[in-house]
């Protein structure tokens, strides 16, 4: 296959080419508010079907939640539980569909439930069967019985004391944030203009009917109005706020947020994931290997305020070692945190009857078409974005907005995965230049490719993300692009200068070094 070289994401050329559509009062067919998991999706979709679309995000890509999920590509075994078969075959679809399209950012990941309890290896098995059964040919493996030894070499940190076995069975994980920037480069690749540090600010309105957004530049402060035949709402838990400019009051979003904590991988070493299936609470805890290091989490806390980084309370954190510890045989400690990051889950009640198309209510995620034509989508899962992107313009077809057109993302490798010889290490590895899929030919063509910085992150890394990923911050580079804001805090923010001076010179803008050095410390326990 034909490896295509990266498309440059210049700043001035992105907004210059919004400023030309302003000019020539150019119409898009779609633009889309939010540069998340929903709105890329839609974004991608849109363009593959050669609609012509702008994507405008107010910070950068995936800075909400979709950079702050536990980044497991599951199939939905709590469907299961709950027996909505129709959203498991669809999550194990979108599993299997996402591990095919991106398998340098999506992988396949063994989960290992211990059993303490006689009962418990028989009751998770034969659910976990079932799952199997269901994903038939798109299973990633089989569910297995383990012995008491078997566990614990799957485990090697696992508690023994009472460990009877455990039941092994197979979902997946990924790069959320690499995800979200793959998934912008490749809507850029099918023709879509995308921009960050955009913020819509104002719906227009003809005759009564959504007909575009005015929005302003967050870095230079420069208005622009972009017209468009539909506008989508993708903007995750603040979608109320856009929906209120269209006279539609009432909340449809409950935030709730989940806190995780990054230890060092000793305390899970290996690549098999730990599943809790039952907290002390009643709640699931996972402890993965991702990236060098291991996670813990998540929480489930309702929450009134929408921040962009909402702060973990002490009885999360406190919650999380203290399950940790009744699994593992080192109990992590609070000084043994390299990072905690927390996500609002974007979760969705029913607004009573406002004259809108209800009918996606009874589905995890939720698509609004109101009187005046927005469209707002929101809820779901990260790997669902693909589904919930044909759903999103399969409605606007039915309402006019958009021309009825057949959906092609399900066979659409993403940039990176553009040849099947990419050489692959787990999710459970450091990041490197194996990160980079079909790409890393191109990284190793920029100055710096032999400069590292720290383990994993070049020089030429620095100016790959700033010449063909749209990063423009220092934290666009290390939160996101790397992810060592979310791995070590600590070892971020003693890179932050030489990064920025990167970004500089290859930008020319300002890097904001002392805004991520302020973050990065609330990302430190
Ligand atoms: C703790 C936690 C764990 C999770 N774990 C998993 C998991 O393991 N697997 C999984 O599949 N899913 C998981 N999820 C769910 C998943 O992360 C979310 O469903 C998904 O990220 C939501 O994406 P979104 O695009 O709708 O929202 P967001 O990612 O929040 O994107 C919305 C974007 O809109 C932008 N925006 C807001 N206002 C404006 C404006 N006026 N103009 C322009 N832009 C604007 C924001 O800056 C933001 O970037 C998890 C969620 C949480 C909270």
């Amino acid at each position: 296959m034909n490896l295509l070289p990266p498309l440059l994401t210049p700043r001035h050329q992105l907004t210059l080419a919004l400023h030309e559509s302003q000019t020539k009062a150019e119409v898009y067919d779609l633009a889309v508010v939010g540069g998340g998991a929903t709105g890329l999706g839609v974004a991608l979709d849109a363009a593959s079907r050669g609609l012509r679309v702008v994507l405008v995000e107010a910070d950068d890509f995936a800075k909400g939640t979709s950079s702050r999920s536990t980044k497991l590509v599951h199939g939905g075994v709590r469907y299961l539980a709950q027996g909505n078969i129709s959203l498991v075959r669809e999550a194990l679809h979108e599993r299997i569909t996402l591990l095919r399209n991106a398998p340098h950012i999506a992988q396949p990941l063994a989960f290992v439930v211990p059993a303490y309890k006689w009962w418990e290896a028989a009751f998770y098995g034969i659910g976990l069967k079932m799952y199997d059964a269901l994903a038939g040919a798109a299973g990633l493996g089989p569910t297995t019985f383990l012995s008491r030894s078997e566990t614990q070499s799957a485990l090697p940190s696992v508690q023994l004391q009472g460990l009877r076995g455990g039941v092994q069975y197979w979902d997946g994980q990924f790069n959320d944030a690499q995800l979200a920037v793959a998934l912008a480069r490749t809507a850029a690749r099918e023709g879509a203009l995308l921009l960050n540090y955009m913020k819509a600010s104002r719906l227009l309105f003809t005759q009564g009917k959504v007909s575009g957004v005015a929005c302003d530049d967050v870095l230079t402060g420069k208005a622009y109005a972009i017209h468009a035949r539909c506008v989508v709402n993708a903007t995750g838990v603040w979608v109320d706020a856009l929906r209120a400019q269209d006279g539609q009051h009432q909340h449809i979003v409950a935030p709730s947020q989940g806190v995780h904590i990054v230890v060092e991988a000793h305390f899970l070493p290996g690549s098999t994931a730990l599943m809790i299936p039952k907290t002390s609470d009643g709640r699931v805890l996972f402890a993965v290997p991702w990236l060098g290091k291991v996670i813990l989490g998540t929480t489930d806390t309702p929450r009134d305020d929408l921040s962009t980084e909402p702060l973990a309370f002490e009885e999360e954190v406190d919650f999380i070692l203290r399950e940790a510890a009744r699994y593992l045989r080192v109990a992590p400690q609070r000084s043994d945190v390299k990072s905690i990051w927390v996500g609002l889950r974007p979760l969705v009640k029913p607004p009573d009857d406002e004259g809108e198309n209800t009918k996606g209510l009874s589905r995890e995620h939720t698509v609004l078409v109101s009187r005046s034509g927005l469209v707002t989508v929101t809820g779901g899962k990260w790997i669902t974005y693909r589904a919930m992107a044909e759903d999103v313009l399969q409605k606007c077809a039915d309402s006019g907005l958009l021309p009825q057109r057949q959906g092609l993302t399900d066979h659409l490798p993403l940039v990176g995965a553009e040849t099947s010889s990419i050489a692959m290490q787990p999710l459970s590895a450091p990041q490197g230049l194996h990160s980079y899929g079909s790409e890393q030919t191109w990284v190793q063509q920029l100055p710096g490719h032999n400069v590292f910085l720290t383990g994993g992150l070049s020089e030429a890394m620095v100016r790959f993300a700033a010449r063909y990923e749209y990063a423009v911050h220092v934290e666009d580079v290390l939160a996101r692009r790397s992810r060592l804001l979310f791995l070590d805090a600590a070892l971020a923010m003693q890179l932050a200068e030489s990064v920025g001076r990167l970004l500089r010179e290859e930008t020319g803008l300002d890097p904001d070094v002392n805004g991520f050095l302020k973050l990065a410390a609330q990302y430190q326990l």
